[in-house]
């Protein structure tokens, strides 16, 4: 299971781009737009190594979890997405105390969502701009996506994250989730993306 019910325990904070459900095939509005972001990190070695942007985003007892999950620190100190990602991320179990009875799940931790379909996947994604894609421009790699997404499924929330794609020719740059990206995929892939995206 990706999620443990308890969506009362985990309101939203803001309007929700994304509605629900881990239906296939997903319907995606129109693409989000917004302008580049450096991810910024802090650099003090006490810190939880996550993105200065995810931190303002996740709730508190995500942090942890979700650092160890993903980052890993490299031989200057500075954190970097771990190679073998994969598109879920489950929280780890509370750890049994044995002359207790058993404990609950942590019950605000939840399951969280990487959709990098470049990173994970290598696709050669096309540029749309029309003379990118005449002469066969890829997208690169350009960042994490500074916004991270809360989605309300059947069965709790999770949250999603994704990446920042760049032309290197019209340096337009494409997020993960967008139709451009999307589109490009085949279907089996593209059905791995559990959200639809609506626009208020
Ligand atoms: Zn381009």
């Amino acid at each position: 299971m990706h999620s443990r019910p308890c969506p009362a325990l985990c309101p939203p904070r803001s309007p929700l781009p994304f509605r629900a459900p881990r239906r296939r095939l997903p319907q995606l509005l129109s693409p989000q737009t917004q302008s580049s972001w450096p991810v910024q990190w802090s650099m003090r070695r006490q810190d939880v190594p996550l993105p200065q942007a995810w931190k303002a985003q996740l709730p508190k007892e995500q942090h942890e979890w979700l650092s160890r999950a993903l980052f890993r620190r490299n031989k200057d100190g500075r954190p970097v997405l771990i190679d073998s990602l994969q598109l879920w991320w489950h929280p780890p179990a509370p750890r049994p105390v044995f002359h207790q009875p058993p404990a609950s799940p942590a019950p605000f931790t939840r399951p969280f969502f990487l959709w990098m379909p470049y990173r994970i996947w290598s696709f050669r994604l096309l540029c749309r701009q029309p003379n990118c894609h005449r002469t066969g421009q890829h997208l690169t790699s350009c960042s994490l996506y500074k916004t991270v997404r809360r989605v309300l499924d059947i069965d709790g929330w999770y949250f999603m994250a994704t990446e920042y794609l760049e032309c290197r020719l019209c340096k337009k740059k494409v997020v993960g989730w967008s139709r451009d990206v999307l589109e490009q995929l085949d279907p089996a892939h593209c059905a791995e993306f559990p959200a639809i995206l609506t626009y208020r």
